[in-house]
């Protein structure tokens, strides 16, 4: 290849690595027939990463970034059916929904890599611990555009003044490597899991059935997302 078509050719692949917008990722935790994930005092964990997903979709779309959820139940289109348990949730595929069978994680993952390396991934559930522990933590993988996410995620979860990881009421990292989740496995570039509250305390799960939180969750998350999205930009 001569130069000058080498050249041409290097500036238009870093035009496209510009033109390209990334998308925000939203993967509510569990879901479908197989796995509602944690069910503590009837309180579905599957459903309560669902309905925080789609809080945080609302927020982004409207501040125009774009964003696609993983999981879609098209049952459940208001705040107030999103929490009651069913089980017809089924795999957000452009081609149409996928139900959840028992392979469902491999499609989940294989729908989260059709969006491209640079798109981002939020997973977003609650956990279920012994009961002395409290808030929110976010799980990455060992990259720093992931760390940069979760601290991003983190810090605007403090600043909506949601609680973050405790133990017996004494502050823990909440920011915390874990390579070993399927999700954050995936070959995106910046992916994290957030775990919002710890549904074994009953304190943390009076907080998460409150709708009101429910929508601080989403307003920190997407703020941290967007924020992360900015400086990356920047960056360039
Ligand atoms: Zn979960």
């Amino acid at each position: 290849m001569s130069l000058k078509k080498s050249i041409a050719l290097a500036s238009f692949l870093s035009y496209s690595a510009f033109a390209i917008e990334p998308t925000i990722v939203l993967d509510p935790g569990h879901g479908g027939k197989v796995d509602s994930g944690t069910t503590v005092a009837k309180i579905h964990e599957d459903e309560i990463n669902y309905d925080i997903a789609v809080r945080v979709h609302e927020i982004l779309s409207k501040n125009k970034f774009k964003s696609h959820i993983t999981v879609i139940d098209l049952s459940s289109t208001t705040p107030q059916q999103r929490l009651k348990n069913d089980s017809d949730e089924s795999l957000n595929y452009a081609t149409g929904p996928l139900p959840m069978d028992k392979r469902y994680i491999d499609k989940r993952c294989e729908l989260i890599n059709s969006f491209g390396e640079q798109s981002i991934l939020v997973s977003i559930h609650n956990n279920y611990l012994s009961k002395s522990y409290r808030g929110a933590c976010i799980y990455h993988p060992r990259h720093p555009e992931s760390i940069r996410l979760a601290t991003s995620i983190a810090k605007a979860m403090k600043k909506n003044g949601l609680k973050l990881y405790t133990f017996r009421g004494k502050s823990l990292p909440s920011i915390l490597a874990n390579p070993n989740y399927v999700v954050l496995q995936t070959t995106l570039e910046a992916k994290v899991l957030v775990e919002c509250t710890n549904l074994a305390n009953s304190a943390d799960r009076k907080i998460i059935l409150n709708s009101k939180m429910r929508q601080k969750y989403a307003q920190a998350i997407a703020e941290g997302v967007q924020e992360y999205r900015t400086q990356r930009i920047n960056a360039y």
